[in-house]
C-alpha cells in the first residue's frame, strides 16, 4: 500500500465575503482574478461545472493541477465569468 503522497486540498474556498473572491490555492489570500471551470467525469455530469478561483500567481499552478487530470474545461477572467442561470438570456 503506497500512502503518504501529498494530497492537494485546494478545492475549498473559504472567503468570508462573497463580494471579495479569493484565490483557491492553499494558503493564498490574494484576490481572485481568474475562474477555472472544471469537470470530473467520474463525479459530475458532462454539463456540470465546478469552479476554482485563482490569482495571477496561481492561475498556471491550478490550471496544471486540473489539466493533467483532464478536468480543466475553461479559464476565464473573473470579470468575464457569468454564472449560469443569472443572465437575462443565456444562449
Ligand atoms: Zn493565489
Amino acid at each position: 500500500m503506497a500512502q503518504g503522497r501529498e494530497h492537494a486540498r485546494v478545492g475549498h474556498v473559504m472567503a468570508p465575503d462573497p463580494d471579495a473572491p479569493m484565490c483557491s490555492a492553499k494558503g493564498c489570500r490574494a484576490a481572485a482574478v481568474w475562474v477555472l471551470a472544471w469537470n470530473n467525469p467520474k463525479l459530475h455530469t458532462p454539463e456540470r461545472r465546478k469552479t476554482w478561483l485563482a490569482c495571477e500567481e496561481h492561475r498556471e499552478y491550478l490550471s496544471k493541477f486540473l489539466g493533467v487530470r483532464g478536468f480543466l474545461k475553461d479559464v476565464v477572467k473573473l470579470e468575464d465569468w457569468e454564472t449560469p442561470g443569472t443572465g437575462p438570456s443565456a444562449g
